[in-house]
């Protein structure tokens, strides 16, 4: 299959009418998000979902989120409360994913047999343009091969999927650059099973029970059962093997260096190292506080170590707290918790 790559914007209608068709007719498309592209199907067609199972390698346990064009929209395929829409009315469209008892026009496929849904409402005006054209839910992953870092670019999901999808949608760089917050709600409580954009911070504002799954800072104990299928997998992971320094108990600048002499290495420092270290293979994430670039870039670089055919990555191992935890529980995952220095330090 040939795999064309089109720029659009949301004046490009035919093309975007083009992507509709597609995704009608149980086609797969991919699809810039303000997180990461995904790989979309019509949510109420088993056999085309199954597709994005196939497409990514996708574990058939691990559920799809199903994207729709507006809050009210969730109707349609869940069981919605008020919590579900206080949310809404703060953070939708937005990136942050609420899972819901599910209705049952939405296939097992989707939801990999659990009785619950996943349910967004992008922020991106493509995302939501192409939903109202398809006249449909759309399910959609992120548009990645299965462990491999999401892809934030079109050209990261050419990179992953090209000869099995027939049409990536190039909307530019994804903004945010991690995936979406999950959340699972009841009337009154939330868990929070992947930190996002959305900060467990922002969830408090709206509701007092917030609770955050062991499994987003902690590794999961063996025979411990998932609250998500996601949780168990082993996600982002760069080919060379990635070690995070607690800079806590080690100089990051020293140790660097040393490594970058001795080892056929990558280091992702702060802007404000660059200068301190030896230029071969720098991947810069952004300034120390800049907590949104240092996002942006994450799975940029992590492919980017990939390119460099590096056998070690060393990065600083992040803040787990306010609107850094999404990048932690993402490197934390990509380094299979191989941290060193600090009372955690397992190196
Ligand atoms: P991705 O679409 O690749 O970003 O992954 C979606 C994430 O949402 C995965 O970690 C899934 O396990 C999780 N997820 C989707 N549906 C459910 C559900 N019904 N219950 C719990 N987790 C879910
Ligand atoms: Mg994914």
């Amino acid at each position: 299959m040939k795999t064309e790559i089109i720029k659009v914007s949301l004046d490009s209608i035919d093309i975007l009418k083009k992507g509709a068709k597609l995704i009608r007719e149980g086609e797969l498309v991919a699809i810039p998000t303000e997180t990461v592209y995904g790989l979309g199907a019509n949510a109420y067609d088993s056999e085309a979902c199954k597709r994005i199972f196939e497409a990514k390698g996708r574990p058939g346990d691990n559920p799809l989120i199903v994207h729709i064009q507006s809050p009210e929209q969730a109707e349609e395929i869940s069981v919605t409360n008020s919590l579900y829409y206080k949310l809404a009315k703060r953070f939708m469209p937005g990136a942050l994913t609420i899972i819901l008892p599910k209705k049952p026009i939405i296939p097992d496929t989707v939801t990999a047999g659990l009785d619950s849904v996943a349910i967004r409402c992008p922020e991106n005006e493509i995302a939501r343009k192409l939903i109202e054209l398809s006249e449909r839910p759309i399910a959609a992953p992120s548009a990645n091969s299965s462990g491999k870092p999401s892809p934030t670019t079109a050209k990261h999901v050419f990179d992953d999927l090209q000869g099995k999808i027939p049409l990536i949608l190039d909307g530019g760089e994804c903004r945010v650059g991690v995936e979406s917050t999950v959340i699972k709600i009841t009337e009154n409580s939330i868990v929070l099973l992947r930190p996002g954009e959305i900060t467990v911070e922002m969830l408090k504002e709206v509701c007092d029970n917030v609770t955050v799954a062991s499994a987003v800072k902690e590794e999961l104990k063996a025979n411990e059962k998932p609250l998500s299928p996601g949780m168990k997998y082993k996600h982002y992971a760069p080919k060379a093997s990635l070690y995070l320094i607690d800079d806590r108990y080690i100089d990051f600048i020293k140790f660097a260096k040393d490594k970058q002499e001795n080892e056929n290495c990558a280091i992702m420092c702060y802007n404000e190292e660059i200068e301190l270290l030896e230029k071969k293979n720098l991947l810069p994430v952004g300034k120390r506080e800049d907590i949104k670039m240092q996002t942006h870039n994450l799975f940029i670089l992590l492919r980017k170590a990939d390119d460099l055919g590096v056998d070690t990555v060393y990065a600083h191992l992040p803040s787990d707290e306010g609107e850094s935890l999404a990048i932690y529980n993402r490197m934390i995952r990509a380094c299979a918790h191989h941290v060193l220095g600090g009372i955690n330090g397992k190196g």
